[in-house]
């Protein structure tokens, strides 16, 4: 079987879905890449059709689709505005998978992804040293934002404004719980996520001080590892398998009500990357050809168990503890206002209760920005490879936050506030960046 045949034979499994595509265009309107370049192999119909005329055998290109696919923020903004239903981030991160697995991960993600993101504890010595280490090359920037930039001329920072990584990280002050359910009756588990853990570990004992206060037990085990979103969205299915088994090893359904977080992206990636990918992705799929290795061994019912627990932190507070909103805010309450996370947003439908979550402090005024929605431009490894055009993205944000005049920008999920933090500490901005969770964790300490 030639080369060509084989990977359309893998492609066959997108089929169906890019067939549902009528290419009306609508998803133009509302692609923040699309907004930027203007190039149509940007927007979602572009990729889709470049998916489509490669699996058709059209062209003989699979690099050249594989370099457009990989620009996009996986926003899912086409895919929620979609009058057809197509599922783009289906089709995206599938395609992505099929396409790795044909052409082989690039040397610096396999480096980056099976030799460092899939092994925890190294992951973690090799973060701890960046801790140790960064004050000799980096420099605080922006008090307010809590950004450094770096030092000397950096390759790898660039001109970036980044939020420091924590002196201790949260599984060092509190490596784990396990408290029976108080006055709510609930029992939670908590994952925590890499950003939490490392660079925002006063979110996390937040989290905990919250649940505390509302008699909520909390599971949480020891030796957690990444959600698996790095290595998904670079196609990597053999470390984005082992680290959802190792997950699935620690986290037993039976064991809670709820599994909580206070990341969007960790949240969306274990309620639907996990039951997307779970048991095959196509690559696995036909005979002959390559087997993708990474979910094999997967428990698809314990996924199941576990996606259906999964929930965001703010929708948790609001909809299972009552949190409401304070009557009013104070005089003299300092303006906030909330960028909607798209994997909250438009992946989860979770809108109203992280805005519930802010109001129920007193001290703060929410006022809404323009385009709250709009996405903030980071897109994970799309920062990394195409920070030009992502830090473009990310100015509209700023614009648009500034535009309120606020004191606090917040946002529920860790991966917007590092892209946020950067966009207003590179605007000389003195705007602070938090998750609705520390807000309404002020409330209880007040
Ligand atoms: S992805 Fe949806 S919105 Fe975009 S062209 Fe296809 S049908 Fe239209
Ligand atoms: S996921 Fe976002 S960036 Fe990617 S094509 Fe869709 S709207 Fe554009």
């Amino acid at each position: 079987m030639s080369d060509m045949k084989r990977l359309a034979l893998m492609l066959k499994e997108l089929e169906e879905q890019l067939t549902v595509c009528m290419k009306c265009g609508m998803c133009q309107s509302v692609c923040p890449l699309f907004e930027e370049t203007g190039r149509e192999a940007d927007v979602a119909r572009g990729k889709l059709a470049l998916l489509d005329g490669l699996g058709r055998e059209m062209f003989d290109d699979p690099a050249g689709v594989a370099e457009r696919l990989n620009r996009c923020l996986l926003c899912g903004s086409c895919a929620a505005n979609c009058p057809s239903g197509v599922r783009v981030l289906d089709i995206f991160i599938k395609a992505r998978a099929i396409l790795a697995g044909y052409m082989g991960l690039s040397p610096i993600k396999r480096a980056a992804l099976r030799g460092m993101l899939a092994h925890p504890e190294r992951f973690d010595r090799l973060v701890a040293w960046g801790s140790r280490f960064q004050k000799y090359f980096t420099r605080p920037v922006n008090d307010l934002v809590g950004t450094s930039c770096a030092r000397f001329v950096s390759p790898l920072i660039g001109g970036r404004h980044f939020r420091p990584i924590a002196e201790t990280p949260f599984h060092e002050r509190t490596p784990a719980l396990d408290t029976a359910a108080g006055a709510s009756g609930l029992r939670v588990a908590f994952y925590v996520g890499c950003l939490l853990d490392k660079i925002f570990p006063e979110i996390a004992e937040d989290v905990v001080a919250v649940l505390n206060h509302h008699g909520v037990g909390i599971y949480m085990p020891e030796g957690q590892a990444c959600c698996g979103i790095p290595a998904l969205s670079s196609g990597d299915l053999k470390t984005f398998g082992a680290l959802t088994r190792r997950n699935l090893e620690r986290f037993d359904p039976g064991d809670f009500d709820y599994l909580v977080t206070a990341c969007a992206t960790c949240t969306s990636t274990i309620k639907e990357m996990w039951p997307l990918m779970a048991g095959r992705c196509g690559v696995d799929k036909v005979d002959g050809v390559d087997k993708a290795d990474g979910v094999d061994g997967v428990d698809g019912g314990k996924i199941s168990a576990i996606a259906a627990k999964a929930m965001d932190i703010n929708q948790f507070l609001v909809s299972k503890l009552g949190v409401g909103a304070a009557p009013e805010s104070s005089a003299g309450a300092a303006v906030v206002t909330y960028h909607d996370p798209c994997h909250l947003k438009k992946s989860l439908k979770v809108v109203a209760e992280p805005r519930i979550v802010i109001r129920a402090n007193p001290e703060c005024r929410l006022v809404e920005m323009p385009q709250s929605d709009w996405c903030c431009g980071l897109g994970g490894s799309f920062n990394l490879q195409y920070y030009q055009t992502s830090a473009a993205i990310g100015r509209r944000k700023r614009d648009n936050i500034r535009a309120v005049d606020p004191a606090v920008v917040a946002t529920g999920c860790p991966a917007c506030m590092l892209q946020i933090s950067d966009a207003l500490s590179r605007a000389g901005d003195r705007v602070a960046v938090r998750h609705p969770v520390q807000l309404y964790a002020r409330t209880l300490r007040a």
